[in-house]
Order: structure tokens, then C-alpha cells, then sequence
């Protein structure tokens, strides 16, 4: 006889509330979102590569580029997206909405936020999209509000 027929599973789920240190290189981008409403990336001269989000060392010749700080502009075009249709206590706007990777002119990759002000089932690739910053900060990425079309 199988001993598993005397047992059950209970199916739970547990949100798990936690911090950590977004580090000096990503702690100056939001607060430059922050104070100066700029978004900024990381040069490696060498490369010629532009990094947004910032990282601190080149991911092709390894170079520490954690100095060599650029502003961008704040518009740029989606280089893909997704619809997330479920809600989530985490998710800063409700779903259904467009979460995109968005490429800053000057940008040499792209970085994650939500696209609004196009129907989901209009949105594609290759739309020019412009931040929009929040008006009250939360010294999170969530200072620029969201992206919308240019
Ligand atoms: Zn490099």
C-alpha cells in the first residue's frame, strides 16, 4: 500500500516583504530620476557602449566605467513588450498593462518600464515613447511614472 494516499498537499502562497541596497551605481540613477528628472547611463569609451540601466563595469571588456556617467534623453523606442493580465500586490499599476524594454536614444540597451497611453492590443514594437516622471517621488524607479508615446 502506498503511504502517499494518507497524506495531502495544501496549496499556499506567502508574499515575502524585503529590502536591498540598490548599490552606488543604481542608487545615482534614481536619484538623478529623482532630483534632476534626468535619466542617466554609463559609458564605456572604450566600446562605445551606452548602459541604461547603469552598471558598474563594462559586460563586454570588463573595464570599471562606474565614472563615466552620461545624461540621456528622456525618449527612446520599445523594443519589446508584454501584456500582464494578472494582479499582482506588487505591481505599481493595475492589469491589464504593457510592460516594455525601452531603448533610450544614446542607449545601447534597453531597460524595463510600463508603456501607457496606447490600447494593449495596438502596442508594438518599435513605438517612440518619452518618460513621463512622477510627480511625487518615491525614490524608486516608479519616478518616472511611466513611458508613453512621443
Ligand atoms: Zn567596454
Amino acid at each position: 500500500m502506498d503511504s502517499n494516499n494518507d497524506s495531502f498537499v495544501v496549496d499556499g502562497k506567502l508574499a515575502l516583504p524585503y529590502q536591498y541596497f540598490a548599490g552606488r551605481t543604481g542608487s545615482r540613477f534614481i536619484i538623478a530620476i529623482r532630483d534632476e528628472k534626468k535619466i542617466k547611463g554609463l559609458e564605456c569609451k572604450k566600446c562605445n557602449k551606452v548602459y541604461v540601466p547603469p552598471r558598474a563595469t563594462c559586460e563586454h571588456c570588463f573595464c570599471d566605467i562606474k565614472d563615466n556617467w552620461v545624461d540621456l534623453d528622456s525618449t527612446g523606442t520599445v523594443t519589446g513588450f508584454t501584456v500582464v493580465r494578472y494582479e499582482e500586490p506588487h505591481h505599481p499599476v493595475k492589469a491589464p498593462f504593457i510592460q516594455a524594454l525601452v531603448k533610450l536614444e544614446g542607449a545601447d540597451t534597453p531597460f524595463v518600464h510600463i508603456v501607457q497611453g496606447v490600447p494593449v492590443d495596438e502596442m508594438k514594437t518599435g513605438l517612440k515613447v518619452k518618460a513621463v516622471f512622477a510627480e511625487e517621488t518615491t525614490t524608486t524607479i516608479m519616478d518616472i511614472s511611466h513611458f508613453e508615446p512621443a
